[in-house]
């Protein structure tokens, strides 16, 4: 049987592109998620990992230390020290004010030092080395609280244009049923889909069902997934969730999210991810990357992943709804990126609200 996907192939470059490729494919990760976020909505799900622009750097205030060039200094000085503070002096008196970054005119320009940036973002104070892409996230949450959100007629052209560049968005991790896609979303905490799908082919091959899963036991699948992070919790968590489908289920995943939520390693996330691809419900996951495109557009900014997902639930027209988490995760992950957002390139430049951006 040929194996279906998740996700999707990365988005077409608008015809507006001026030239530059987008990036290459890159593996999901739609495991990562705020700090903040991580607290609150994901709930039992691993791999919380956030994600933050190189923009918002850029924005960041540079320090504005005058030139102490010779050429400024009159008579030579008798002393360094003299020589330094008349330099300091002229420079001070001719060096020309620089204007502001926009996200420091806006009062959003998080401070010098990346851990003194993730305090002020939000994220735990003392966090020895938050990652910057972490911050990155912080800083789009921390935008969200200030931004107008779009509205209805902006979220309408927004989807129509991702639906004109993309109509049917396909996913890259690899499944041939309701079951072996659950496994392969509860596998993908803090892994790639390239990762989780060289796993799970072996997986998939010797154990496709859960009564097979929970006959191959933890030490089993331990041997087929030991290149995934996470691999002996995960093995212990698909064992126990193939019992438990077996026991209370009768071995089929339901299309219910109460009942998955209630299997180990399944949160809300997966449990949405599953509902929409595998049942075809108008779920919508949020992961690092939604959460920083709803946040950084003005989409639907909200300062968890579930205030996200609520908010798009409510705002998208239902007749975007199946896709948008696969248009949003794309737009996230190939264009809207964490680091150096491809915001030339980007088919809703016109409507996002990032003050960073460049036209
Ligand atoms: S213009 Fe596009 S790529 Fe740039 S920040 Fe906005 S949504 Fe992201």
């Amino acid at each position: 049987m040929p194996r279906k996907t998740t996700g999707s192939a990365p988005p077409p470059v608008p015809a507006k592109a001026t030239g530059r490729k987008a990036a290459p494919v890159a593996p999901s990760d739609q495991k990562e998620a705020p700090a903040k976020a991580a607290k609150a909505g994901a709930g039992k799900e691993t791999g919380a990992r956030t994600v933050m622009p190189a923009k918002a750097n850029a924005g960041a205030p540079k320090a504005t230390a005058p030139k102490t060039g010779a050429s400024l200094a009159s008579p030579a000085p008798a002393t360094k020290a003299t020589a330094k503070a008349v330099s300091s002096t002229k420079a001070a008196s001719t060096t020309k004010p620089r204007k502001a970054p926009a996200s420091t005119r806006s009062g959003l320009a998080p401070p010098k030092g990346l851990k003194a940036k993730a305090e002020a973002a939000g994220l735990a104070p003392g966090a020895a080395k938050p990652r910057r892409r972490a911050v990155a996230n912080a800083a789009a949450a921390v935008h969200g609280r200030t931004v107008t959100p779009w509205s209805d007629d902006d979220i309408f052209e927004a989807f129509s244009r991702f639906e004109r560049l993309n109509p049917e968005p396909k996913g890259e991790l690899e499944y041939h049923d309701p079951f072996t896609l659950l496994v392969a979303v509860v596998l993908s905490a803090q892994a790639t889909d390239v990762g989780v799908n060289k796993a799970t082919r072996g997986l998939f091959a010797a154990a496709p069902t859960p009564k097979a899963m929970f006959a191959l036991g933890e030490e089993g699948v331990a041997q087929f997934i030991r290149t995934l992070g996470l691999y002996r919790g995960k093995a212990k968590n698909v064992v126990e969730l193939s019992r438990l489908l077996l026991e209370k289920h009768d071995g089929v995943v339901p299309p219910d999210r109460e009942a998955l939520e209630a299997l180990p390693g399944v949160g809300r996330k997966t449990a949405n991810v599953v509902l929409n691809i595998a049942f075809g419900l108008p779920t919508i996951a949020v992961d690092t990357h939604l959460f920083r495109v709803a946040n950084r557009t003005g989409l639907a900014p909200g300062a968890t992943p579930l205030d996200v997902e609520l908010a798009l639930e409510k705002r998208i027209p239902d007749r975007f709804k199946l896709h948008a988490h696969h248009w949003l995760i794309l737009h996230g992950r190939y264009i809207c990126k964490a680091l150096r957002p491809d915001c030339p390139i980007c088919p809703i430049n016109d409507l996002c609200r990032w003050p960073d951006k460049p036209i």
